[in-house]
């Protein structure tokens, strides 16, 4: 018995993967061309994405926002646990990344689920809100730019309505959040973020040590 968090080795990540890991065939040929790509540690691992399936299928979400897409393995993983009538909102800045992820959403019969929005996300988000879109989403998932995580909840926060989840990735940012040595300023707006988010009474908190550290904020 432990009072605090198990520390993976690989062998015991390659345990918790061989008797856990789900992932659909469409899912997995996704991944393996995202890796050869220079910057496929973007993409999210495929633990999370069932863990964030099943936090779509716990919560009965049926409209989603996605900030920062890549190559669409979250968002894929999130459209195949919707209803038949959910829809995500995909936002992202890159055409050449996002095109990637076309033929796969297609493929696995969700294309018609994933609404992708391209352009800097904080316009997207604020055209949402000044269309009458706030409270109109269950679920929303960041995964951007990190210097722009706060004003990505503060939005996420007025799009999401109450009970609603919002996920925010990366927040333990590969260990650099607890390194002095690291003062650039991706690691000090994680920081900033998490600070922010510890006494923000707004919201029901977790932050769960999957993958790269993902928070679990739920609306108030
Ligand atoms: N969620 C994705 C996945 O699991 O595969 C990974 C997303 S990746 C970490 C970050 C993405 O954010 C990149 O695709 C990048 O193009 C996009 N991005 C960066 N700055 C942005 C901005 N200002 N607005 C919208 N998207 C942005
Ligand atoms: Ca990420």
């Amino acid at each position: 018995m432990s009072s605090r968090t198990i520390v993976l080795t690989d062998a015991l990540y390659e345990y918790m993967l061989s008797v856990s890991l789900r992932e659909p065939g469409v899912l997995r040929r996704l991944r393996e061309e995202t890796a050869k790509m220079a910057q496929h540690n973007m993409q999210i691992s495929p633990e999370q994405g069932q863990f964030m399936a099943l936090l779509v299928e716990l919560t009965g979400a049926s409209k989603c926002l996605e900030i920062g897409t890549f190559t669409g393995y979250s968002a894929l993983s999130v459209a195949l646990a919707l209803p038949g009538d959910g829809r995500i909102v995909a936002c992202d800045i890159s055409e050449e990344f996002t095109s990637l992820a076309k033929p796969y959403w297609r493929e696995a019969g969700v294309a018609g689920k994933i609404d992708l929005r391209l352009g800097p996300a904080l316009e997207t988000l604020d055209a949402l809100i000044a269309g009458g879109e706030g409270g109109a989403f269950d679920f929303a998932f960041i995964d951007a730019d990190k210097v722009n995580y706060l004003g990505y909840f503060q939005r996420a926060l007025d799009l999401v309505r109450a009970g609603g989840l919002i996920l925010v990735d990366n927040v333990l940012w590969h260990g650099a959040v607890v390194d002095p040595s690291r003062d650039d300023e991706d690691t000090e707006a994680i920081r900033a973020f998490n600070r922010a988010l510890a006494d923000d009474p707004r919201i029901s908190l977790s932050l769960v040590p999957i993958g790269d550290g993902l928070t679990l904020a739920r609306k108030r």
